[in-house]
């Protein structure tokens, strides 16, 4: 079920435009707003899910289609040979700042290791 004012429900529904790259009876893919590489896809579930942290065992098969489909887009988008990223942040300290659980996939450039 949608959350009230989620802009990641509101994509999910089409009542907030976006690039859309995927969708999925599960999941749907669509291109970042500010993008932080030349590839940066977000992917998340249909559902309303706040964060990874709001996920338990019973979770683990739309979380396995999270990452499954972040593995196809990337090599769709061409980013498989040379190497690409698959990001979830959870909480305050690692910058999340969408209550909508989603996985980063960013490629496209060398991406620095540790990141900040
Ligand atoms: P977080 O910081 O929560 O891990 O990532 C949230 C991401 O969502 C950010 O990279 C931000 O640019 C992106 N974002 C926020 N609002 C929108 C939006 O309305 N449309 C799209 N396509 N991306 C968004
Ligand atoms: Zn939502």
């Amino acid at each position: 079920m949608a959350a009230e004012n989620c802009v990641f429900c509101a994509i999910v529904e089409g009542s907030v435009p976006a690039d859309i790259v995927h969708r999925d009876g599960d999941v749907v893919a669509f291109r970042d707003i500010a993008p932080k590489a030349p590839v940066h896809i977000l992917v998340v579930p249909r559902e309303h899910i706040a964060s990874l942290d709001d996920t338990d065992a019973g979770a683990e098969s739309v979380l396995g289609r999270l990452v499954g489909a972040a593995r196809d887009l990337a090599r769709s988008e061409g980013l498989a040979q040379d190497g690409y990223r698959v990001v979830v942040n959870n909480g305050a300290a690692a910058g999340q700042s969408v209550d909508h659980l989603h996985v980063h996939v960013l490629g496209g450039r060398d991406l620095g290791w540790p990141p900040g």
